[in-house]
């Protein structure tokens, strides 16, 4: 289990991600991070511990973008650790995602990924997903994430995005929940309704598969 927060929209898109996250605590704590989308690049903290700790860091920082995504973990593969902590990001930068779940072939794509050059920072099965994504990244994310998960095994909910495309967020599920908060002019993704109730009421559960 862990807790998936995603944003688009209007808002500080930092300080909302963090409100959805405290509503999903109970789903894990091994860590917390968030990614989010300002000038061109993405911008992600994460640390291990609770979501105390990410707030205390981001306090610190000034983070004014609209878009991003966020992450409690409850570790499964990785002891719990900064390195390990969710987001996870393409060795460009360019593509950040969080994921709740166990990939059950990550061990052969990792084995792909490093023979073709990629880097890998955690010890996470999560990280393939991220590489995965950024090999079949030809300019438009939806498609690089559907050749992705089309080689994933196991059980995944994903959300991700791209400093290419900062007007997207793209969400998928397998196996693990996720729903859609529809908003005014804003939009909304997370593990469970509770993290987006004080915003929308307009929510869409995500069918397994799409
Ligand atoms: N398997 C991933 C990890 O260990 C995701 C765990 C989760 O669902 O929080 O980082």
């Amino acid at each position: 289990m862990c807790g998936i927060v995603g944003y688009a929209g209007y808002r500080n898109a930092a300080t909302t991600l963090v409100s959805g996250l405290e509503k999903l605590e109970y789903r894990g704590y091994d860590s917390a991070g968030v990614a989010v989308y300002i000038n061109n690049a993405i911008v992600v903290k994460k640390t291990k511990g609770r979501i105390e700790k990410l707030k205390e860091i981001l306090k610190t920082v000034s983070i004014e973008g609209t878009i991003g995504i966020a992450h409690t973990r409850w570790a499964t593969h990785g002891a719990p650790s900064d390195k390990n902590s969710h987001p996870h990001t393409s060795n460009d930068g360019k593509i950040s995602l969080v994921h709740n779940g166990i990939i059950e072939n990550y061990k052969q794509i990792r084995d792909e990924l490093i023979k073709k050059g990629y880097q890998f920072d955690s010890e996470t099965d999560t990280e393939v997903v991220v590489h995965l994504i950024r090999d079949y990244y030809n300019g438009n994310i939806l498609n690089a994430v559907f050749d992705a998960v089309s080689r994933l095994k196991g059980a995944y909910s994903l959300a991700i995005i791209c400093a290419d495309e900062p007007d997207r967020l793209i969400a998928v599920r397998k196996d693990s929940p996720l729903i859609l908060g529809i908003g005014k002019n804003e939009n909304f993704i997370a593990s469970d309704i509770p993290a987006i109730l004080e915003y929308t009421r307009n929510v869409y559960i995500l069918n397994d598969g799409e």
